[in-house]
């Protein structure tokens, strides 16, 4: 079999991370430092070519267009390579490998993203091993085919559904979880691909689509909230698509004055979603009465999706409908790459 080809995409993050030698605090440091750092890479039985950003950042410097930037660097090299693997900072790495996986539809070709807890220049750090392993599992075939055919998420012997996984720890180095869904691939002594997990395509055509509008406002909700502070904080955010985040299966305080609101607002042409503060779960409107009042003035409850992936798949619709809520709504309840269960 002929040897794979992997595209390393460095981005920033931990992983390429170095104490500066005064303040001592962490700066990204030049990519080829990385390949300095792990020899290792060059034992490893595939071709693995790398490209930087130039100026490579904290994840938490993150925006709409350096998902684009990331998508096109894949993009413009989709057929040269077999595999991708998108090294990011930890912050915010389910909300890029969210927005990857609505880019990138009917993929034939694993997209990988790890990071790691401590600089990879660390005697104790966790990186070399995600690096490696994303690389392996990149590479990985099955009847000349990729066994891996969308955007997934390495960390810590668990490969995910890239757009299920959520930062858990900043502490711990199995720092993700992925609580709706079951991992793609356990790792040990050896890889064990959860083949009844992976996503299936049917035999689509490869897509790729760009362009966030990021014109979406999230409400946290707590005990005490001044219902009063959230209407005006909604009207003046001027935003299209309104996150509420609620507690359990979808339940915010009783209030007719927040009821009226919603309806007055979506006659305005506002849209509201309801997502859950629950890590894990679903959203069930029925479940409860309070829950039940927010789906008669037409709030959108969002399944089992995770706060990243409805954020980020909200940007991509209201990009690709911004005059059409049906569509928007329509389009929303529609499982893209797995973000939901069915
Ligand atoms: N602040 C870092 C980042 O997200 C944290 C990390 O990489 O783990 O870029």
């Amino acid at each position: 079999m002929k040897k794979s080809k992997v595209l390393l995409i460095y981005t920033g993050g931990t992983i390429g991370m170095k104490e500066e030698e005064i303040k001592k605090s962490l700066k990204p440091f030049n990519f080829n430092q990385i390949t300095n750092e792990v020899p290792e890479l060059n034992k490893i039985n595939c071709r693995i070519d790398a490209i930087s950003f130039e100026k490579p950042i904290d994840s938490s410097d993150v925006n709409t267009y350096i998902w684009e930037e990331i998508g096109d660097n894949i993009y413009e090299n989709y057929h040269k390579y077999d595999g991708f693997v998108v090294l990011h900072g930890t912050d915010t790495m389910s909300y890029t490998a969210s927005a990857l996986s609505f880019m990138f539809q009917n993929l034939d070709k694993p997209i990988i993203l790890t990071g790691s807890q401590l600089p990879i220049g660390q005697v104790r750090t966790d990186g070399k091993e995600n690096l490696i392993t994303s690389i392996e599992i990149a590479a990985a075939k099955k009847n000349n085919e990729s066994i891996i055919k969308e955007v997934a998420l390495y960390f810590e012997y668990q490969l995910f559904r890239g757009n299920r996984t959520t930062k858990v720890s900043s502490q711990h180095f199995d720092a993700f979880m992925s609580y709706n869904f079951p991992s793609l691939a356990d790792v040990g002594v050896n890889i064990k691909y959860n083949f009844n997990a992976f996503l299936k395509n049917n035999n689509k055509e490869f897509h790729y689509s760009k362009g966030f509008d990021p014109k979406v406002h999230v409400v946290f909700f707590y005990p005490g909230i001044l219902i009063k502070e959230v209407m005006l904080s909604i009207v003046s955010s001027k935003s299209k698509i309104v996150i509420l985040n609620s507690y359990g299966s979808g339940n915010l305080p009783t209030s007719q004055e927040l009821y009226s609101f919603i309806l007055e607002q979506s006659k305005k042409n506002k849209i509201f979603l309801n997502v859950s503060q629950c890590a894990s779960g679903a959203i069930e409107q029925n479940k409860y009465e309070n829950g039940e009042n927010l789906k008669k003035v037409g709030v959108v409850g969002v399944k089992d999706m995770t706060i990243e992936a409805v954020i980020v798949k909200s940007m991509f619709l209201l990009n690709k409908f911004p005059n059409d809520n049906l569509k928007f709504i329509e389009n929303f309840n529609f499982n893209i790459a797995g973000e939901f269960t069915l």
